[in-house]
């Protein structure tokens, strides 16, 4: 299987390569250049365990990578730093199925594909005698980053620079970034949004003087951002996973169909739902869920994505995002593989802010249902869930929630349905004793126990302790100065 570009280039890769370089030379994104069919029948998928079809999908994916290879990757990855015995739980309340993607160490789900990532690159380091340093390069809009700096710190030949908005994370968030330990990590919040971050990270991966510069000195750009397909593969596996516990349960039969709503922001997490489709998975609905920074919502609706509008903090901090990078890979693959064509809108919204798509594409959007939760939707829906059901959900999942309420209460659509729930609830803990009602305090530490008293819900390990841990990352930069910032962290770059 060989990787290509979704703006049309020649460039093949093998995955190891496209891993290495995290995004293809014309700017664009590496995608497979077929999609695999699943690697054993439907019916096989029950009982299987989360690591077994973890291995299945990434070695249909990255065939160049050895049985042997992919093995040790699963293996490193999905261990004990879970605190859930079975990876990822599937738990029902209310009338959905929850798929809990965050008991990993950094309580997102941000770490299922992060724990593995890390696996990939070196063993991709070690299969193309890669001579450079690899540094990975990261904007966060808060979960990436804690979970990437997880991974990579301390991993030889790899250093790890994160970029997160200032004041654009939850307290928890910025205080997990910014006292992570490891020689080779880097974190600076910048001055700006999320937009910003991603932009300026784009920006210094296609500055092809700086990688010359870098590459004298030893050291190579990589991303562990969605862009990044080791990052995207390992997450069709929770999906295929997910369907095979519902046969578990007895809730579906082989061949049944089911719908999945992802609370989305980058594109990457629904876009790893499509790939689990296209492989095999009967799937009805992919529902795409926003907050307040609805572009998606817009853009599913009209076909026109628009980036002219205001951009708006919200309480679910993960998904203010108004460029959700991996719906260039949607695109490509709707528009049957026409790079020309995705170069072009690609273009236009450097430049005009805006594209609309083909008539091609808008028709395979109809696979899609899109919707969108405001602050204080999302709120009552925590609310609600915990008052008639006990659960608790974090504010991306109750984003969802609401937009799944929404899109049974328009269609009538009782079909099984997978909310993927993508990070614990202490991690927006101030929002979330709020929305049970609970009198919430100004340090966000504070309502992290306070709601630990009210629900008894465990917290989750990398949580404790945070308060006292020494704060070890300080600088703050603004997005002009990313670059340079590079340039310092990377004065020791040599192998
Ligand atoms: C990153 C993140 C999202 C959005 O996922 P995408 O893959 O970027 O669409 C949603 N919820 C949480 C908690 C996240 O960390």
């Amino acid at each position: 299987m060989k990787y290509k570009s979704t703006r049309g280039s020649k460039e093949f890769k093998s995955a190891a390569q496209a891993i290495i370089q995290g995004i293809a030379q014309d700017k664009g994104l590496f995608v497979p250049e077929s999609m695999p069919a699943l690697s054993i029948p439907l019916d096989e998928l029950k009982g299987k365990t989360y690591k077994e079809i973890a291995f299945e999908v990434i070695y249909s994916y990255f065939t160049d990578y050895l049985e042997e290879e992919v093995r040790h990757c699963v293996d490193g990855a999905y261990d004990e730093k879970f605190e859930a015995s079975d990876i990822v739980p599937l738990v029902k309340a209310g009338d959905a199925y929850f798929l809990e993607l965050y008991h990993g160490k950094t309580a997102a789900f941000k770490d299922m594909a992060l724990s593995i990532l890390p696996y990939l690159m070196t063993t991709a380091m070690n299969k193309e005698k890669e001579d450079k340093k690899i540094v990975i390069l990261t904007a966060t809009s808060g979960d990436t980053g804690k979970a990437a700096l997880e991974g990579f710190a301390d991993v030889p030949n790899t250093e790890i620079i994160v970029f997160y908005p200032n004041e654009g994370v939850s307290q928890v968030q910025e205080r997990q970034m910014i006292t992570q330990e490891g020689k080779n990590t880097h974190v600076f919040a910048i001055r700006g949004n999320f937009d910003d971050a991603q932009t300026g990270v784009k920006k210094i991966f296609n500055d092809s003087e700086f990688a010359d510069e870098l590459a004298k000195q030893g050291c190579k750009l990589s991303s562990a951002n969605s862009i990044n397909i080791g990052r995207l593969i390992p997450q069709v596996a929770y999906y295929v996973y997910s369907y095979g516990k519902l046969m578990d349960n007895g809730t579906i039969q082989s061949g049944d169909r089911i719908n999945i709503v992802v609370p989305t922001g980058n594109f990457g997490n629904i876009l790893a739902a499509y790939y689990a489709k296209q492989m095999g998975i009967p799937v009805g609905k992919l529902i795409c869920a926003s907050n307040e920074n609805k572009v998606l919502t817009d853009f599913i609706n009209t076909g026109t994505y628009d980036v002219k509008r205001e951009f708006y903090l919200t309480n679910s901090p993960s998904m203010d995002i108004l460029i959700s990078s991996n719906l260039e890979r949607l695109l490509y693959h709707l528009s049957g593989n026409n790079g020309a064509e995705i170069s072009a809108l690609m273009d236009s919204l450097d430049i005009n802010k805006e594209y609309k798509v083909s008539d091609k594409i808008r028709d395979g959007l109809k696979e899609f249902w899109a919707g969108f939760a405001n602050m204080e939707e999302t709120d009552s829906a925590i609310g609600k869930m915990y008052a008639e059901n006990g659960y608790l959900m974090d504010t991306h999942t109750a984003v969802a929630y609401k937009v799944y309420e929404d899109y049974k209460a328009s269609t009538g659509d009782e079909t099984v349905t997978i909310i993927a729930s993508t990070a614990s609830a202490y991690k927006f803990a101030d929002s979330v004793a709020a929305s049970i009602g609970l009198s919430t305090e100004e340090d966000g530490f504070e309502n992290v126990r306070a709601l630990y008293k009210e629900t008894g819900v465990k917290i989750p390990k990398g949580l404790k302790g945070l308060e006292t841990k020494e704060i070890r990352h300080k600088g703050v930069l603004d997005k002009e100065d990313m670059k340079a910032a590079v340039k310092n962290s990377l004065k020791a770059c040599t192998k």
